[in-house]
């Protein structure tokens, strides 16, 4: 393979043979094709698409680049849910374990943080001890004993995907529909699924803002999943503002354990039921929404998912005594509070510039190297549509020094707009599946405070 002239083409408008791509993801992945080639063929693609036939061998080459999870027919119904990705979106730490402790076996394999956005293994791994990197045996072990592992590529599983992934990370080619599409299936098809839901986000934060792109891309992985035979549910959600309080990897671990205790934000958990539910009605142990949510709302109550996250900690050799003492996650040096500017109404609180300041902390990467920390971040309990007052704190910032609360106050000036008025748009917009698009009809919880979201 000449791969300049296939970079070439690539870039001019041209398709590539389906036996192509086959070969270039397995040297890409063996080695033999170095990062500045790839990164290029990459920017071809951004830019120029995928035609259908290139994206099902695209698709397929990242699945055989490694082994799969198989399981024994005995094993209970497997369900994973996947999100393009967002600010505060730590939807997985609490529903893996709520739906595991519903009978549904979860084997969830994430992702590290991608651009602006955060990633669920960076998350799992600021539990001191807790290890992401499960070989296929002790993920299909974990998932038959304890109902579910969360785990990441690794040279076994998906190795395609994991080397691609950090090199779209830091090379301005994440923003992509074929390539979002690919990434995505191909690691859930390598779990072994036999149903998958996917959070697919819109709004100014998400690698695809608008609703028509978000439409396009949960259709096309939906269509990816059919044709190897796993059903699929796509529910749009908003990522115009950060979902729940917290940004940042220690602190979305505490908020997600409190929301497992039922003080969760009312977004967070809004979102997380209505994911669970297509989840719970996928694996067939329900027939219906309403009994879908009780169930989901009696893991919580009864302590039965929290216990399930306990398991999962220790399984995978975490100190799951952070359950009980928050304070045993990695704790930032500095912390400072932001205040509001002015009297008014919060009309935006942008996300993308939020992963961008958790970045500037030091909680995401900037190369493929870096190694992160996991204690900064931001906790932004204000929302579209809130009254504040001059003067009043709506917001903190956790960092290394001085130096990063300097960073975080830039971040949220910049990203916090207080003016005449403000609303937010609805948190969850739309349900696609293989028979269409459907208007979601939104379930409006109260929070703590009794506000609704
Ligand atoms: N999540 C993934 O796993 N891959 C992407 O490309 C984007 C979000």
């Amino acid at each position: 393979m000449v791969i300049p002239s296939l970079i070439q083409h690539k870039r001019d408008g041209g398709s590539l043979e389906p036996a192509v791509w086959r070969r270039l993801i397995e040297d890409y992945t063996a080695g033999r094709v170095p990062d500045y080639q790839m990164s290029a063929l990459l920017m071809a693609v951004v830019w120029r698409g995928l035609a259908a036939e290139e994206l099902a061998a695209f698709t397929q080459a990242m699945l055989d680049s490694g082994d799969r999870l198989s399981f024994g027919s005995s094993t209970p119904p497997r369900v994973d849910k996947h999100s393009t990705g967002g600010i505060g979106d730590k939807v997985s730490l609490l529903l893996a374990p709520m739906v595991a402790a519903c009978g549904v076996a979860v084997p969830m394999m994430s992702g590290r943080g991608l651009g602006h956005t955060g990633g669920t293994l960076d998350k799992l791994e600021a539990i001191p001890g807790f290890r992401t990197n499960l070989s296929l045996k002790e993920a299909r072990d974990q998932v038959e004993r304890i109902g579910c592992a969360m785990l990441g590529q690794t040279a076994e599983i998906a190795p395609a995907d994991k080397r691609l992934y950090a090199l779209r990370d830091v090379t301005g080619t994440v923003e992509s529909i074929p390539l979002i599409a690919a990434s995505i299936i191909s690691k859930k098809l390598a779990e072994g699924l036999t149903g998958l839901v996917l959070d697919v986000k819109t709004g100014s934060g998400a690698f695809l803002p608008e609703t028509a792109q978000a439409i396009e891309l949960a259709q096309t992985m939906i269509r990816l999943a059919r044709d190897h035979g796993c059903p699929t549910v796509v529910l749009l959600t908003a990522m115009d503002r950060p979902l729940g309080r917290s940004c940042g990897n220690a602190l979305e671990v505490e908020e997600a354990i409190e929301g497992l205790r039922g003080d969760g934000p009312a977004d967070l958990m809004e979102v997380t039921y209505a994911l669970g539910v297509e989840m719970l009605l996928l694996a067939k142990v329900v027939d219906d929404t309403g009994e879908a949510r009780r169930q989901l709302e009696a893991s919580v109550t009864s302590g039965r998912a929290l216990a399930k996250l306990s398991q999962i900690i220790e399984a995978q050799g975490g100190n799951s005594k952070v359950i009980d003492d928050p304070e045993l996650l990695p704790q930032a040096a500095e912390v400072e509070v932001f205040r509001a500017v002015r009297d008014g109404v919060v009309s935006r609180v942008e996300p993308r510039r939020l992963g961008q300041g958790i970045v500037e902390l030091g909680g995401g990467r900037r190369t493929i190297e870096d190694t992160i920390n996991p204690a900064v971040g931001f906790v932004i309990p204000v929302k579209p549509g809130d009254q504040v007052r001059e003067g009043e704190p709506i917001a903190s910032i956790f960092a290394e020094d001085v130096d990063g609360i300097e960073l975080g106050l830039k971040a949220l000036g910049e990203a916090i707009a207080i003016g005449a008025s403000g609303q937010p748009t609805p948190l969850i917009s739309h349900r696609v599946t293989e028979n269409g698009i459907e208007a979601f009809e939104r379930t409006v919880m109260a929070d703590q405070s009794g506000r609704k979201r």
